[in-house]
């Protein structure tokens, strides 16, 4: 049964139910065998894009959908409740666009942003690196200026889209310290840029997550976004947003291992009635609804105070902490309500399981929200 969402508009309703019923004929049929087999989704991201959904936060006139991001994040957690790692590179791709879009010369907005906007293409957030990925500011790949450019030269890391994405937003080091960072748009098919295949993931696996090499690969430089110095304002600035996109995601989930838990314990009998009837087995489903129903209460809470101009790095910071740690714990419980099945690749739930363990650990560890929260409370 679709989620009862308090939407704000009859054309979020609308949207909503278009996203439904692309992520039924689009997704729904080939989750499973991509998932298993790490084949990528080809023509899932140009049918997204082509029905508008990979836009949704930015405005009409840069090519965007032009909604609040109360609705955006909806649309992302219907589309995780079908295939988490779609969600994910749509969230991601969202983004990846967010620098260009926040801090990019209206010259640069003009000729880059409807082409990233318009679901032709997709795009990447290159921020980690092999040793440096909750302390982004100990990154290390330099570009160092030249005559009309940089020259790009380091290894970047867990790049999701990495070797698929069209544009890749990328920092790297102009100067020393947390204010020598810089934030770049990097075209895919950029000379002396080159990919390592996808890591071997526990989960999100259609989806290639790849490091980078630069090579002394040159840009020019109108290919910066924002000054120099200023790159590591923007990448927080980004990922404020991109951990709602995460919160709504791992909610998406959430809400599909307990749908599949409820379904099932509806079926299965044990000492002569459906286990949903054993008070033990319903008050466990109880609480998988009490945590996606809070975990959709403090993603919708940060991104109402996003559409209103208010401050919420805190509330993004709790939403991503509350929905991601919702997430592991409905879907470990929903194998839970499958017993032994639940064990098995038989049935979706194990899948879920291992989705969930990374949107603990991306875009700022929940150890990272933490330390954001209390530095917030410290007023520090
Ligand atoms: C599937 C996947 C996709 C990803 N996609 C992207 C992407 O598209 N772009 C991108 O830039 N990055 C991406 N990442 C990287 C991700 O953001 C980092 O893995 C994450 O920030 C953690 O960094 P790390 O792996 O280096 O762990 P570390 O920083 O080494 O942390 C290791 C452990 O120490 C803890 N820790 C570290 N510092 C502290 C502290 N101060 N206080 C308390 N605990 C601490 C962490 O919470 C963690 O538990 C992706 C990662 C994965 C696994």
């Amino acid at each position: 049964m679709p989620v009862d969402r308090m939407l704000p508009t009859p054309e979020a309703r609308d949207l909503l139910e278009l996203t439904r019923d692309i992520a039924d004929k689009v997704l729904e049929p080939r989750v499973a065998e991509c998932e298993k087999t790490g084949i990528f989704p080809d023509g899932v991201f140009p049918a997204l894009g082509a029905a508008g959904l990979l836009s949704l936060p930015y405005p009409e006139e840069f090519g965007g959908g032009a909604q609040p991001y109360e609705v955006y994040l909806q649309v992302l957690e219907e589309l995780a409740a079908r295939w988490a790692a779609v969600a994910v590179a749509v969230s991601v791709h969202s983004l990846s666009c967010h620098p260009l879009f926040t801090f990019g010369t209206d010259e640069q907005k003009q000729r880059w942003l409807a082409g990233m906007l318009s679901g032709e293409t997709i795009g990447a957030y290159s921020l980690s690196e092999p040793h440096a990925g909750s302390d982004a500011a100990a990154l290390r790949c330099r570009a160092t200026p030249v005559e009309g450019g940089y020259r790009i030269t380091g290894a970047k890391a867990w790049i999701t889209n990495g070797g698929r994405a069209d544009f890749y937003t990328l920092f790297a080091r102009t100067g020393e310290g947390s204010r020598g960072i810089s934030c770049f748009l990097v075209p895919a098919g950029t000379e002396g840029l080159s990919f390592g295949k996808p890591e071997e993931k526990m989960g999100l696996r259609a989806v290639p997550t790849t490091t980078a090499a630069y090579d002394d690969a040159f840009l020019p430089e109108e290919r910066r976004v924002g000054a120099e110095g200023q790159g590591l304002s923007i990448a927080f600035s980004a990922l404020d947003s991109g951990r709602l996109g995460i919160a709504a995601v791992a909610t998406g989930l959430a809400q599909r291992a307990l749908d599949e838990a409820v379904a099932y314990a509806k079926e299965r009998e044990a000492f002569g009635r459906h286990i949903i009837d054993h008070q033990g087995l319903g008050f466990v489903l109880a609480d998988m609804a009490a945590a996606v129903d809070s975990a959709r209460a403090t993603y919708l809470d940060a991104a109402r105070r996003r559409d209103a101009g208010l401050p919420y790095s805190r509330q993004a910071s709790v939403a991503k902490l509350v929905a991601t740690d919702a997430a592991m714990k409905v879907t470990t419980d929903a194998v839970q309500v499958f017993g032994g099945y639940g064990y098995t690749q038989d049935f979706p739930v194990e899948r879920y399981m291992r989705e969930a363990k990374v949107m603990q650990i991306f875009e700022g560890t929940n150890q990272i929200q933490r330390l954001v929260i209390a530095r917030q409370l410290a007023g520090t």
